[in-house]
């Protein structure tokens, strides 16, 4: 048998062996995704990270060879030398298609188990054991694709950023907590009993002291870590492209940001963005969509009727306008037959767990206009509403009325994207848009009190300054989102940097002088010793891969992600510890069953 040499290299990946290297010898290595034994034939796909090229062996070949192949089962690793031919009967859908390598030398590099599930694309094994096995899973050629994309971005995302002057700067991991919204995940210190530390939520702290400190421009791939109730886009811990700029206003920084995605879309997918990105305020979005992070890929936008319904007297719009509140309504086009009545009562069950009292509607059927509240409306203010919002035949109109104007523009909002999700409704281009001029502060309706919509740190607008104590609920702030597709992909302002201005906003937020200088003192004080004026933001690296890649999940673009729960079910974390450690952090564990 042609003896495999123990020193033998890798001089291919199997993915990348095609018809160029025909009649040349090659040594590939990777795992079996499948073999055939056809008695006296044997074929192999080998896998590697590249991808698949098909290993041949037939009655001519050596006897230990052929045996080895034979012994070959599923996700076994070889090491096969060859020459490559070409192939009898083609494969199209691969760039190896067209050739085989007939091995001359196979060695057996590592045995498998039977594995738990069946590695490819389409195998519909469970969430649960995918993620308990998932360097398994990893190896489907979908996900490890997926992991490879998102080293390019990373990698275009240095070199952007690099380009344009940014240094990369590694923030602490243990911190003291900067807010961001979230609850800190807490990480115990043995030599300071009873103190902690915080994971980051962002390094938005430090990003900012190393604008102080003159690095000017400072860039980070960072990790941040929130506590939060898992929904389905979000993560406990996930990436950041974070960026803060030095001497700048909002519109540099902007251009930066939109500057990266138009860099990214193009290396990555080879796809052209028109600059500068479409921008609308906030109150724009809230009335237009319902949304600060409004999917602008469909029409379907909020029509305000409440001058047409002015003199009903239909209770539900009467007592909303009388109460100093609003009646709004959206339209789906063409879609009659399939907003049934069953599925509009589906939507109002819907739009009531979002708060609403209940969804009154239009259906303009072929056999005229059916409507839920028809009976208490005059021929006339019918008509008005059909005219404002340009009803014709196959449409539905949905509308909403309340007191609280926010309240029926964000349950509007929702049922927008619910509608659209039902009706399946066409996505035209990437809805890539600059949400400005964020409120400041955002009413909590649990504490009674006024938060920081963004974060403390974020300048309010000039023109407001006058107003901060008096209106709170007009003051507007120097921040930014970037919205992709409906998702918020990233957030940031321009900071304050006038150490009395700061702290003006965090007696507002409600921090006393003291309890304001014991927590942020440091930056204070910072801002003592001669501080440019900065801004930044943060991108969502995770997200950002997502979207690129049409994923359904951000668990699809994470190597090793956690479920639903915070759990990352391959090793098991989090778990319990072992009394010592617990003793030498002086910690008590009191967990009630
Ligand atoms: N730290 C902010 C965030 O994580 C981003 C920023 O303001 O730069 O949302």
């Amino acid at each position: 048998m042609a003896e495999f040499l123990g020193n033998t290299k890798r001089t291919d990946y199997c993915g990348t062996v095609t018809e160029a290297k025909i009649g040349e010898t090659v040594t590939v290595m990777g795992w079996v995704a499948k073999q055939r034994d056809l008695g006296s034939i044997i074929f192999i796909d080998l896998r590697d990270r590249s991808g698949i090229v098909q290993i041949a062996l037939d009655e001519t070949s050596d006897k230990e060879v052929f045996a080895k192949a034979a012994a070959a089962r599923s996700e076994y690793v070889l090491a096969v030398t060859g020459t490559v031919r070409e192939r009898s009967s083609k494969n199209p859908n691969i760039p190896t298609g067209n050739i085989e390598i007939f091995a001359t030398a196979i060695k057996t590099l590592g045995e498998s188990k039977t594995p738990p599930f069946e590695i490819t694309d389409n195998c519909n094994a469970g969430d649960e054991i995918k993620l308990k096995y998932r360097y398994l899973d990893l190896r489907r050629p979908e996900l490890m694709n997926n992991i490879l994309f998102r080293h390019k971005v990373a990698k275009v995302t240095r070199d952007y950023f690099d380009e344009n002057g940014f240094i990369e700067i590694e923030t602490p991991m243990m911190i003291k907590s900067t807010p961001e919204g979230a609850r800190d995940y807490l990480v115990p210190s043995r030599v300071h009993p009873g103190s902690f530390y915080a994971l980051p939520q962002s390094p938005q702290l430090y990003k900012q002291l190393s604008m102080v400190a003159g690095f000017d421009r400072y860039m980070q791939i960072a990790r941040c870590f929130r506590d939060e109730d898992l929904r389905a886009d979000r993560q406990p811990e996930f990436t950041q492209i974070d960026l803060e700029m030095s001497f700048v206003d909002m519109e540099d920084v902007l251009s930066i940001g939109e500057g990266f995605m138009k860099r990214v879309y193009k290396d990555c997918l080879g796809v052209d963005i028109q600059l500068p990105l479409p921008r609308l305020t906030y109150t724009e979005a809230m009335e237009r969509f319902g949304s600060d992070k409004p999917d602008v890929r469909y029409g379907m936008e909020i029509i305000d009727i409440s001058e047409e319904v002015k003199n009903s007297e239909f209770v539900v719009f009467k007592s909303a306008l009388q109460g100093g509140g609003t009646v709004r309504a959206i339209k789906a086009e063409d879609c009659v037959k399939t907003l049934t009545r069953k599925e509009i009562d589906k939507l109002t069950e819907y739009v009531k767990s979002c708060g609403a009292k209940g969804l009154a509607w239009i259906r303009m059927t072929e056999e005229g206009v059916a409507s839920s509240f028809a009976k208490f409306m005059t021929e006339e203010e019918m008509a008005a509403i059909l005219a404002k919002t340009e009803a014709k035949t196959g449409d539905v109109v949905m509308i909403l009325a309340d007191t609280n104007k926010g309240h029926v523009l964000s349950q509007l909002g929702s049922l927008r994207i619910e509608t659209a999700n039902k009706l399946g409704i066409e996505k035209k281009g990437l809805g890539l848009l600059w949400i400005t001029e964020f409120p400041f502060f955002e009413y909590n309706e649990e504490t009674g009190n006024w938060d920081a919509m963004h974060h403390p740190f974020t300048s309010p607008l000039d023109e407001c300054l006058d107003y901060l104590e008096t209106d709170k609920a007009n003051v507007r702030a120097k921040a930014y989102d970037l919205v992709l597709g409906g998702i918020e992909l990233s957030s940031g302002s321009i900071r304050i940097t006038n150490p009395d201005l700061q702290k003006r906003m965090f007696n507002l937020l409600g921090f006393s002088d003291e309890e304001a200088y014991e927590k942020f003192g440091f930056l204070t004080d910072a801002f003592q010793y001669g501080a440019p004026p900065h801004g930044g933001m943060g991108i969502g690296l995770d997200r950002l891969c997502m979207q690129l890649l049409g994923a359904d999940s951000l668990r699809d673009v994470i190597a090793f992600p956690k479920n639903q729960a915070a759990v990352e079910l391959m090793t098991m974390a989090p778990a319990t510890v072992e009394q010592k450690a617990l003793d030498d952090l002086h910690i008590k564990i009191d967990v009630k069953e």
